[in-house]
C-alpha cells in the first residue's frame, strides 16, 4: 500500500521560492568583484533576477539538461546565474579558476558547456581558453557594462544579458531526479572526474548540512560562505541560507584577514566556513592587530585536517565554536562533522579538544565503515584503520559520462554499493571517525602504515612552522620513511633539532620523520590543500640520512 502524501518533488527551485515567500527582504550582502565596495540586496530581488537569468537563457536555446559554467567568485550574481540555470533544468557547472588553463579548457569542453559565465578577474584565464573550447557559445562576464573589460573575445556583460528579461519565468516541473550541478574533482590522479549531483541529492543534502550538528543555521544567523560555490557547492551554503533565511553575506574576490575580518564585524556574521587556510591567515591579522570577533559563534573548517593551533585559537581566545567538517566533492560534499556528544561534555576540556580534532560522526542520510584490502568490515574500535566507505542520497554512484567505472553498470561503486573515499581512517565505538591519511599518501614503512596527517598536524604547532608537510621517501630497508616539509613562518629559523624536539613524547619514536627540509613555499593546490604530488616530485631523488646507514 502506498502512502496518501502530495507528491512534490524535491527540486531546488522550491528553496529559492521559500526565501521569496518567507524571508523577501532578508538581505545578500556582496563585497562587488569590481571594486571592492559592499552592494546589498534581498532573497526577493534574487529570485527576480534569477528568473530574468532563466529567460535569457531560455532565449539562447538552454534547455534541460544543458551545461552552463561559471567561473566565479561568491556574489549576488553568482548566486543569480545558479539559481537561474538549476530552476529551469539545465546544469550549473561550477568551474574552479585556481586550476591550470589547461585543465580549465579540458573540463568544460569535457562537459560541453553551452555558456560561461565569468569574473572580470578571470578575464584572462577566457582569453587563454576561449581559443581551446569547442562547445561555448557565449561568454558573459558577470557585471555591467561600464565594467566590461578590453577583450579579444566577444563578451556580453551580466546586466545588458538579463536586462529586459520578464521576471516571470517556469521553473520545476521535472523528475527530482533530473541533474542539477556538475562539479569537478581535482583529479590528483588521472584526469578530473565529474560528480553530477540531481535535485533531489542537492535537496536532501542541505536539509542534512543544516541539522543542528552540522551547521545549524536559522533565520537569525548572518552566515559568511568563504568556501566557494565553486568548492562542492560552498559545502551547501547556497542552498541553506535562503532554505532558512539566514543573511548572506558574500566575500567576492577578497578572502584575506583583513578583508574577512571586516565583513565578520562590519555585518555581524555569526557563522561561516572555510579551508583551514583561510582561517591561518584571520588569525594571524587578529594576533598582529589585538582584534576579535566580537559577534562570530560557530566557524567550520573542513576540506584538509583542521590545525590544533586552529582550533584552539577559536576556541580558546576567542570562544568560537569551531564544527570540524570531512567530506569530499562525491559527497556533495558533506559527510561528518566533530560535534561533541553526550558522553564527551562528561570530560575534561583537553579531552574535548581531543575529540574535537577527529573529523567526528556522520549526519543523517550517510552512512559509512571501513574495511580491509578484501573488502571485510574491520572492527570500529578506534584503533584499526582500513579504508573508509560511504552510502547516502547525496553521495556519488557514477562519474559524469562513467568516468572511473568500477562494474558494467557504469559506476564508481565497490561490490558491496559503497563508495571508496580514498581515505584511510578510524572509527571509534562512539562512531567518531578519524582520518589517519588519504590511502595514497600513507608511508608505508617496514610493511606498518604511518600517518602523514598526525605528523602534520603536530609539526604546525612547532615554534616557527608556517605550514608543514610530510611524504614517503624511499628506504632501502623499510621501504619509505618519512621526510617533513616545512616552510617556515616569515623571519622565524627553526630547525631540524627544535622540530625534532617538539615532536618527541608527542607521536610514536618510530614515526619521527628521518629527516626535516626547509622550503620558502609548501605548494598548495586548487582546492587550498597541500599538492602532496608536486612535493613528492620535487623530493624525488631526496636521500634521507638514514639511508645510507642501512646501505
Ligand atoms: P579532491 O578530492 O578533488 O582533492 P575534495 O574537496 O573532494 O577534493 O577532497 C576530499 C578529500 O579531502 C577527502 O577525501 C579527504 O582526504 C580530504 N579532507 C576533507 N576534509 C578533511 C578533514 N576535515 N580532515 C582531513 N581530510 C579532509
Amino acid at each position: 500500500m502506498l502512502g496518501l502524501m502530495q507528491n512534490w518533488p524535491l527540486t531546488v527551485d522550491r528553496i529559492l521560492e521559500h526565501a521569496n515567500n518567507a524571508f523577501p527582504h532578508r538581505e545578500v550582502v556582496t563585497r562587488a568583484v569590481e571594486d571592492g565596495q559592499l552592494r546589498t540586496t534581498t532573497y526577493a530581488a534574487v529570485y527576480r533576477r534569477a528568473k530574468q537569468v532563466t529567460n535569457a537563457l531560455r532565449e539562447r536555446s538552454v534547455t534541460v539538461g544543458d551545461r552552463i559554467a561559471t567561473l566565479a567568485w561568491n556574489t549576488d550574481r553568482h548566486l543569480e546565474a545558479w539559481y537561474g540555470t538549476m530552476c529551469m533544468g539545465a546544469v550549473l557547472h561550477t568551474v574552479n579558476p585556481r586550476l591550470f588553463p589547461e585543465q580549465i579548457a579540458w573540463i568544460i569542453n569535457h562537459a560541453e558547456d553551452k555558456i560561461l559565465f565569468f569574473d572580470t578577474t578571470f578575464t584572462q584565464i577566457v582569453e587563454k581558453i576561449a581559443p581551446l573550447l569547442k562547445t561555448v557559445q557565449l561568454y558573459v562576464a558577470l557585471t555591467d557594462r561600464e565594467h566590461l573589460p578590453q577583450s579579444s573575445v566577444p563578451i556580453v556583460a551580466y546586466e545588458d544579458f538579463i536586462a529586459g528579461q520578464s521576471e516571470e519565468a517556469q521553473w520545476g516541473g521535472f523528475d527530482e531526479n533530473t541533474a542539477c550541478g556538475l562539479c569537478y574533482t581535482s583529479g590528483t590522479t588521472g584526469d578530473p572526474k565529474g560528480v553530477l549531483y540531481s535535485h533531489r541529492s542537492n535537496v536532501i543534502h542541505a536539509m542534512a548540512a543544516n541539522q543542528t550538528d552540522v551547521f545549524g543555521c536559522g533565520a537569525k544567523d548572518v552566515v559568511l560562505p568563504i568556501v566557494p560555490m565553486f568548492h562542492a557547492n560552498a559545502w551547501a551554503i547556497a542552498f541553506v541560507a535562503p532554505m532558512c533565511g539566514s543573511k548572506l553575506v558574500m566575500p567576492g574576490a577578497k578572502l584575506d584577514g583583513p578583508s574577512v575580518y571586516e565583513l565578520l564585524e562590519g555585518q555581524k556574521v555569526t557563522f561561516t566556513a572555510a579551508v583551514p587556510t583561510v582561517w591561518q591567515g584571520l588569525l594571524g591579522f587578529l594576533r598582529e592587530n589585538n582584534s576579535k570577533p566580537t559577534t562570530l559563534k560557530r566557524v567550520a573548517i573542513g576540506g584538509s585536517a583542521i590545525p590544533e593551533t586552529v582550533l584552539r585559537a577559536f576556541e580558546e581566545d576567542y570562544g568560537v565554536e569551531v564544527i570540524h567538517a570531512w567530506g569530499m566533492t562525491e559527497m556533495s560534499p558533506i559527510g561528518t562533522t566533530g560535534k561533541l556528544l553526550p558522553d564527551h561534555y562528561e570530560q575534561d576540556h583537553e579531552s574535548q579538544i581531543k575529540a574535537k580534532m577527529k573529523q567526528g560522526r556522520t549526519p543523517f542520510t550517510v552512512e559509512m565503515k571501513i574495511v580491509d584490502d578484501d573488502g571485510k568490515r574491520i572492527a570500529h574500535d578506534g584503533k584499526a584503520f582500513g579504508r573508509l566507505l560511504v552510502r547516502g542520497p547525496s553521495v556519488a554512484r557514477a562519474y559524469f559520462k562513467n568516468a572511473g567505472a568500477k562494474n558494467e553498470r557504469g559506476e564508481c561503486l565497490e561490490t558491496c554499493g559503497y563508495f571508496d573515499t580514498g581515505d584511510v581512517a578510524t572509527i571509534d565505538p562512539l562512531g567518531i571517525m578519524q582520518i589517519t591519511d588519504r590511502a595514497k599518501d600513507v608511508i608505508k614503512s617496514g610493511g606498518e602504515w604511518i600517518s602523514s596527517i598526525d605528523i602534520e598536524n603536530f609539526a604546525m604547532g612547532a615554534e616557527g612552522v608556517a605550514n608543514a608537510a610530510v611524504i614517503g621517501v624511499a628506504h632501502p630497508k623499510w621501504d619509505e620513511r618519512p621526510l617533513l616539509i616545512i616552510q617556515p613562518k616569515p623571519g622565524a629559523s627553526p630547525t631540524k633539532e627544535s622540530v625534532l624536539k617538539f615532536l618527541d613524547g608527542k607521536i610514536a619514536k618510530w614515526w619521527t620523520p628521518d629527516d626535516v627540509a626547509f622550503v620558502e613555499l609548501i605548494p598548495l593546490g586548487a582546492t587550498g590543500k597541500i599538492n602532496k604530488l608536486a612535493l613528492r616530485e620535487q623530493f624525488k631523488d631526496y636521500k634521507l640520512p638514514t639511508t645510507k646507514a642501512a646501505e
